[in-house]
């Protein structure tokens, strides 16, 4: 591997929130300016799938895109809630059909949040979903974005247990896994 050029990469962000609608180019140009290199953009839920995609088209190898389903799925403000199997039959098929394009398999994971998950069969479809997703990665050799939210050991557990190791886990919002698993992939970046 060649000399690598010094820069920032922002491991994991939601650019396809609306908060971003209104001054997005700003954003970006700040932090070109910042001197960040590329943007690893993740998704919720499979309505903002395509606008991720179309962003990493406008802004082609600065904005990296990611798809998965994240395990609270919130569908408005107002709106939020555990995920389900429907949810991720939904989103399978966008994914296989954008998968030659994605950095990594993200934003997934576990959250068992009381508000979000109080009940075991919350807690095992939101597993469900994870191992789905961790084996679709696999298949397709991409990496994951992980979320763990009082899930930390559950998490863990399962990613080992779906031997997800042998995916390099970019981990977020995760103290633990960010001990246990590398956070160094930068496939289709251009950078390496
Ligand atoms: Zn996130």
């Amino acid at each position: 591997m060649g000399a690598v050029g010094m820069g920032l990469v922002d491991c994991h962000c939601h650019l396809s929130a609306s908060d971003f609608d209104s001054d997005l180019d700003d954003v970006l140009e700040k932090a070109k300016k910042a001197n960040v290199m590329a943007l690893v953009a993740v998704a919720e839920h499979s309505g903002e799938f395509e606008k991720i995609m179309q962003l990493s088209e406008r802004y082609s190898g600065f904005i990296l895109p990611c798809l998965g389903v994240h395990p609270v799925q919130e569908l408005s403000p107002e709106d939020q809630r555990s995920v389900t199997l429907k949810d991720l039959d939904l989103a399978l098929p966008i994914i296989e059909k954008y998968k030659d394009q994605l950095l990594a398999i993200g934003e997934i994971g576990l959250d068992f949040s009381p508000r979000f998950a109080n009940t075991d069969k919350q807690k095992e479809e939101q597993r469900q979903v994870l191992i789905t997703q961790v084996q679709l990665a696999k298949r397709l050799n991409l990496p994951l974005n992980v979320h763990s939210r009082s899930a930390g050991r559950p998490t863990i557990s399962l990613l080992q247990e779906q031997e997800a190791e042998t995916c390099e886990t970019v981990a977020f919002n995760f103290h633990l896994l960010r001990n246990r698993f590398t956070c160094a992939r930068t496939r289709k970046t251009g950078t390496e």
